[in-house]
């Protein structure tokens, strides 16, 4: 095997297999990685349009059971600092989303013991009666297992229940790394092992939702291990079909347990390039940039992506781990533009709904990113206390005094 007859393959549209997957991976140059997957892009989308959404990164609950060792958002059960957003609370970030052109939540948060079932269907159904035709881009499959494991329902019935009440589409996160060895070392195997986890999205996908799927590279795995990650992903897909795009980002150790150091830009751009060689089966790839930085993401349009993600509304996550980049509309626009490409606004199934939206009217600058609480507000919603309480820490709160 040599560099030229890989880069062959791929200029004539072949698959990849994981071997010569390592191969290039280890072997090829950034700049040919990067002309390889660009060769790629272009076949998938030779129009030049670099897409996004405008949509808000919604986190309603940080309390976690789960206590996964990269991550530095959650709080656990019974945390002075943990908070489960009210439906009001939520209302009012989608009034705000809608604002500035949102079409979409994207809802995902810890594994909260005192949140059963019945909490998200209500949230579901208040949130459709309200909004009707504002999406649901929610829960990721370690979120629908919890559910399913505190509601002693099957994944299915659980997802059916989600979908009767309201949801849209599942977002891929979770993920991490999809092989069990590195999900231990994580501790992130007990919330959902790789088979778990693809198992959740055959399941969305059999019950007609798309959804995404995400790595998450740069803790504890091997090379091979990042490329047996894409190659599950591209089975599933194979399988399926239900996949509408790819979002790889470096791990954040700042403020975690496994600590660390971050992977470089290089790497990033070298793993998103890979990614577009491996997922021939995937038509979108979204550009990182709120972990890598405005910059990086644009520069990631020349190494594969063909879309920008979302305008950055609100974000609690990688903010907790120390990275905090915002871009506004204008600010996406402006990198797209500068890099040769035209900007259109999307949805979740990566339909193009128009030109952006700050040329049609008037929207608010968005320069700084929200949170979803101010910093100390532990206030319990009202509507809280109907739903019981699994853990002890959720019993004392839900007993009202006199
Ligand atoms: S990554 Fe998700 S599941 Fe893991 S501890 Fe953080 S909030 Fe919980």
């Amino acid at each position: 095997m040599t560099i030229h007859t890989v880069a062959e393959k791929v200029i004539a549209g072949e698959r990849i297999d994981a071997g010569e997957a390592l191969f290039l991976y280890r072997k090829a140059a950034t700049a040919l990685l990067g002309q390889l997957a660009e060769s790629v892009r272009q076949r998938k989308h030779p129009e030049r349009i670099v897409s996004y959404i405008i949509d808000r990164n919604v986190n309603y609950t940080n309390v976690c059971v789960a206590k996964c060792n990269f991550c530095a958002f959650y709080r656990p059960v019974g945390s002075s600092e943990g908070y489960v957003l009210g439906f009001d609370e939520l209302f009012r970030k989608i009034d705000e989303t809608m604002a500035v052109g949102g079409v979409q939540l994207l809802l995902q948060g810890g594994h909260n013991p005192d949140l059963p079932l019945t909490w998200y269907e209500d949230l579901f159904r208040a949130i459709k009666e309200r909004y009707p035709a504002f999406k649901l881009h929610a829960l990721s499959p370690p979120e629908v297992i919890h559910l399913s494991r505190l509601s002693q329902l099957p994944v299915p019935d659980v997802l059916e229940r989600l979908i009767a009440a309201g949801l849209d589409s599942v977002p891929g996160g979770g993920a991490e790394i999809l092989v069990d060895r590195v999900r231990t070392l994580l501790h992130c195997v007990g919330k959902a092992t790789a088979d778990e986890w693809l198992d959740v999205m055959r399941h969305a996908h059999r019950a007609g939702l798309r959804t995404t799927a995400t790595m998450m590279y740069g803790t504890v795995e091997t090379d091979e291990e990042r490329i047996e990650h894409l190659m599950r992903l591209r089975s599933l897909q194979d399988e399926t079909g239900g996949f509408t795009a790819f979002i790889t980002w470096s791990y954040q150790p700042a403020h975690t347990e496994l600590a660390g150091t971050e992977a470089t830009g290089v790497d990033y751009l070298r793993t998103l390039a890979l990614s577009r060689l491996v997922l021939d089966n995937f038509d979108n790839l979204q550009a990182s940039w709120v972990t890598q930085g405005g910059k990086v993401g644009q520069l990631s349009l020349a190494y594969g992506a063909n879309d920008m993600g979302s305008v950055m509304i609100e974000e609690n996550v990688v903010r907790a781990a120390g990275a905090s980049y915002c871009m506004d509309e204008v600010e996406i626009v402006r990198n797209i533009e500068d890099a040769g490409f035209t900007a259109k606004r999307r949805n979740m199934h990566y339909e193009l709904l128009g030109d952006p939206i700050f040329r049609e009217r008037d929207v608010p600058r968005m320069l700084e990113l929200a949170t979803a609480r101010e910093d100390g507000d532990v206030s319990v919603p009202e509507e809280l206390l109907k739903y019981p309480a699994r853990s002890r820490a959720g019993k004392q709160l839900r007993i009202i005094p006199n």
